[in-house]
């Protein structure tokens, strides 16, 4: 039976579960890579939810509020991922628009993730990550003012280090995404991906993420979804 799993895997494309595949790459110690999805719920959250399953792999969820969505919510945490904030409408000129805000928006959307899902976090976002200069628009010197509320009031927030830029141009080639993924990666031990659930029809994420994951197995990396205690990756320009 071990020499066809072997058969099977030899041809390069997968199609044993990935808990059979995964015996037979090393794990590289404290390599961890944390996949994250920034915007949804959207119409692309089953099929996400459903790449992961397939690889056993836990991730992270960034999730605004989306109308008539009420069921991918609770979609996402009982599969056992992590739901987090990134702010309820989505719109520059409303989070950013000052402190207050702010975190009525942060509010919102925690209130409405606990209303469906029962989960109350803290962990979240930023829109456009913590380095975004579109803020200065609305707000001059908000984000620094914000890096350190949030933090006084018990948030933790997670920028990324590798971005697979799914968001950057429509219908980009999933071979692409791969690709600007593997080439940032470097020597990181912990590595969080940028990811979107947007549910933009152009969009190719799901497409590239089973290769994404691949990549991240063959490199030894584990994927581990993020709590609030998890290594914070944050933006210093
Ligand atoms: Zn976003």
């Amino acid at each position: 039976e071990s020499s066809s799993v072997e058969e099977e895997n030899n041809g390069g494309e997968l199609k044993l579960p990935m808990e059979h595949y995964i015996n037979f790459v090393p794990h590289k110690k404290d390599c961890v890579a944390y996949l994250t999805f920034d915007d949804g719920p959207s119409e692309n959250t089953d099929a996400i939810l459903d790449i992961l399953d397939y690889y056993n792999v836990k991730a992270t969820f960034f999730v605004i509020y989306h109308k008539d969505m009420e069921d991918k919510y609770k979609a996402i945490v009982n599969a056992g991922h992590t739901i987090a904030l990134h702010s309820y409408s989505h719109e520059y000129s409303s989070v950013y628009a000052g402190e207050a805000s702010f975190f009525d928006e942060m509010n919102r959307i925690s209130d409405y993730i606990y209303e469906q899902t029962g989960v109350r976090t803290k962990l979240m976002r930023f829109p456009g990550g913590s380095s975004n200069t579109i803020s200065r628009k609305y707000s001059r010197g908000l984000m620094k003012k914000l890096k350190k509320s949030v933090t006084e009031r018990g948030y933790v927030y997670q920028d990324w280090n590798v971005d697979s830029r799914d968001a950057a141009k429509a219908k980009t080639p999933p071979e692409k995404l791969l690709s600007n993924v593997r080439n940032s990666i470097g020597d990181k031990k912990t590595v969080v991906v940028l990811m979107h659930d947007s549910g933009n029809k152009t969009a190719t994420t799901v497409q590239a993420l089973p290769e994404i994951i691949e990549l991240f197995y063959e490199k030894g990396y584990s994927m581990e979804k993020m709590d609030i205690n998890t290594e914070q990756i944050h933006h210093n320009w």
